[in-house]
């Protein structure tokens, strides 16, 4: 049969298996408001592990002094330095940040924590004298660590399990913290940790040291994440004492969020099937910046194999998984000139395939249009479900309560069409009264400066 016709038939039925109309979206928002529920309940509950983090006190601004903050959690890790001076006022801020080997993420705690240690180790050898301590005063350290963890206290927790490519076995259910300031002492760090927080954690206390309405972090970026706060009354599976602020922040780890409303095509079937962790992370996988990329060199290559979409052979390289990163779409997916230059240039740097004619850059535009548009859509009805089970999308005492959500991670700062689509679904969805009392804000690294400030808030010497 004709190529174009075959080519444009793969098309629409991606098309129509990703649609996400606003009826959808209320379903799913329903869903995880219902796992929401379910995970509060009891422990095990529901596929949305709705972590209690024993943050029941998010920043203040009075924060006073110098504090660390170590953000490790997907391709890269940040290290970072920040004066307090209360007031919400951050004088001084310093940060370093080192990209992961990937051998380290499949390897041996030791080998890993060792890295980060020994990176910590010069961030600090490099500091000016004006951040020595008094003599007999300990440096401290908020350590961001976003994967799912069952905290014990606020500075302590083992890991539940991996997610975004890191697969080191011999952790599973050890406490990371013990494992970092072992770390430490080995490569000759005198610090203590004095808050372990994910990374959405840190983005809520980031975010709400600015900004005193932020009661939603999201991440999207190489994963994706939510963490809210609750009321404590509210969470029947707590049985420790009841927080003096009634409230607890939940770290949901919503990527492991699934439904039979999501909307998954094969290209999903088989990417989480080929993944390191099957069968988990099914809404991550259909939303982070780790994963989009790959959904589009599936689609890919199915049109190579099966409408000749590249001429008559497959583009070997087409084959190699993971080898189109979101931000290479990303960059295909916003081009402007007439040409399609830029997603030229891509396909023939990236997969080898020179001269491709417009009207297949079209076909890939496309496809990255339809992938994004999900992912985003979804992402929005991710936190309508949120807005819903903290009662922030109807009248309280007659009025409409404003919501600010603190947004972080690299596909939502820098994939614009993502972005935007997110921020339209989500007005959609709520509709144009609500709409003017949420607002998301980019928070940038405030991850790293909410463990910073969590650091401080539960610092030793308070
Ligand atoms: P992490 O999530 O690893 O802590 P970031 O928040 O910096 O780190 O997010 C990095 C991820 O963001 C990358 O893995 C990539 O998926 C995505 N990303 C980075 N830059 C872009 C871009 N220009 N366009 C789209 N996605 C991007
Ligand atoms: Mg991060």
């Amino acid at each position: 049969s004709n190529p174009c016709v075959k080519s444009a038939n793969i098309l629409k039925e991606l098309e129509e298996k990703c649609a996400t109309p606003a009826s959808k979206l209320r379903q799913i928002a329903d869903a995880m408001t219902v796992e929401m529920h379910a995970g509060l309940a009891s422990e095990g509950g529901s596929k949305l592990k709705m972590l209690i983090t024993y943050v029941d006190n998010l920043p203040t601004g009075d924060e006073e002094g110098v504090f660390y903050a170590l953000d490790l959690g997907g391709t890269n890790f940040r290290v970072l330095r920040v004066q307090l001076s209360g007031k919400s006022v951050i004088e001084y801020k310093e940060f370093a940040e080192v990209s992961i080997p990937p051998h380290l993420m499949v390897g041996t705690p030791d080998a890993l924590f060792d890295y980060i240690a020994a990176e910590l180790a010069k961030f600090i050898a490099d500091e000016s004298e004006k951040f020595h301590l008094p003599p007999g005063r300990q440096r401290e350290l908020g350590f961001t660590f976003s994967f799912p963890v069952l905290q014990l206290s606020i500075d302590s927790g083992t890991l539940i399990r991996w997610t975004k490519g890191f697969s080191i076995n011999d952790m599973i259910g050890k406490d990371v913290v013990a494992e970092l300031t072992k770390a430490m002492d080995r490569q000759g760090v005198d610090m203590r940790v004095s808050a372990l927080v994910n990374d959405t954690v840190g983005t809520l206390a980031g975010g709400k040291y600015d900004n005193k309405d932020v009661a939603i972090a999201v991440i999207l970026g190489t994963g994706s994440n939510a963490a809210y706060v609750e009321r404590a009354q509210a969470i029947p599976k707590w049985h420790g004492p009841h927080p003096k602020s009634g409230e607890m922040v939940i770290n949901m780890e919503w990527g492991n969020f699934k439904s039979s409303h999501l909307p998954l095509t094969e290209y999903d079937n088989t990417l989480d099937v080929e993944s390191l962790n099957p069968g988990e992370q099914i809404f991550e996988k259909m939303i982070a910046g780790m994963y989009l990329g790959e959904l589009l060199r599936r689609v890919l290559y199915r049109m190579a194999e099966e409408a000749a979409l590249f001429g008559d052979t497959v583009p070997p390289k087409l084959k190699t998984q993971f080898i189109l990163r979101t931000p290479e779409m990303s960059a295909m997916h916003h081009d402007t000139s007439p040409d399609l230059k830029v997603v030229g240039e891509k396909l023939k740097d990236i997969l080898g395939i020179p001269d491709t004619p417009l009207s297949t850059r079209k076909t890939v535009v496309e496809i990255c249009n339809i992938i994004a548009t999900r992912g985003a859509r979804l992402a929005a009805a991710g936190i309508l479900g949120i807005l819903k089970k903290t009662g922030r999308e109807s009248f309280r005492d007659g009025e409409i309560p404003n919501t600010v959500i603190a947004m972080d991670g690299g596909l939502y700062e820098h994939y614009i069409e993502y972005r935007n689509c997110l921020e339209n679904t989500l007005n959609e969805l709520v509709g144009e009264n609500f709409a003017k009392h949420i607002k998301l804000i980019l928070s940038n690294d405030g991850s790293g400066i909410g463990a910073a400030l969590l650091a401080a808030s539960h610092s030793q010497y308070i």
